[in-house]
């Protein structure tokens, strides 16, 4: 999977949009703490709130994820290790006293907005 390709996506753009006409100020693809190679796609520091916006097809989403036919194992095996990698990250970042919010590409922006914000308010108050 190219990292470049996932930055800046059409759904991670309009959720950005929104957070900051929602006055809120956040960082884009941010490290990881413990895995500098990784980044956070959206990222509030003083909440520690890391927000993912996790592809469809690349993170397996239960509605659209799917296993391509054709070099059905070696996808198999790509897809998983996206999965175990994901679920790597959430613990450094639990590990690391950060709260994770992944949301689905497919999810509407204005959902996945009132998430975020929803988190951020519960990060605060904690
Ligand atoms: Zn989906």
């Amino acid at each position: 999977m190219s990292r470049a390709a996932r930055r800046d996506t059409a759904p991670e753009l309009a959720l950005r949009r929104l957070l900051h006409s929602a006055g809120l100020r956040y960082r884009v693809n941010y490290p990881v703490p413990g895995n500098r190679r990784r980044t956070i796609d959206i990222a509030f520091i003083r909440a520690r709130l890391a927000v993912f916006i996790d592809g469809c097809f690349w993170h397996s989403c239960p509605e659209h994820g799917t296993s391509p036919a054709a070099n059905s194992h070696w996808w198999e095996t790509k897809l998983s290790t996206n999965s175990e990698r994901d679920r790597d990250t959430d613990r450094l970042l639990e590990d690391a006293g950060w709260e994770v919010l992944r949301i689905w590409e497919h999810e509407a922006a204005e959902t996945a907005a009132a998430q975020v914000i929803d988190a951020i308010a519960r990060c605060r108050a904690s």
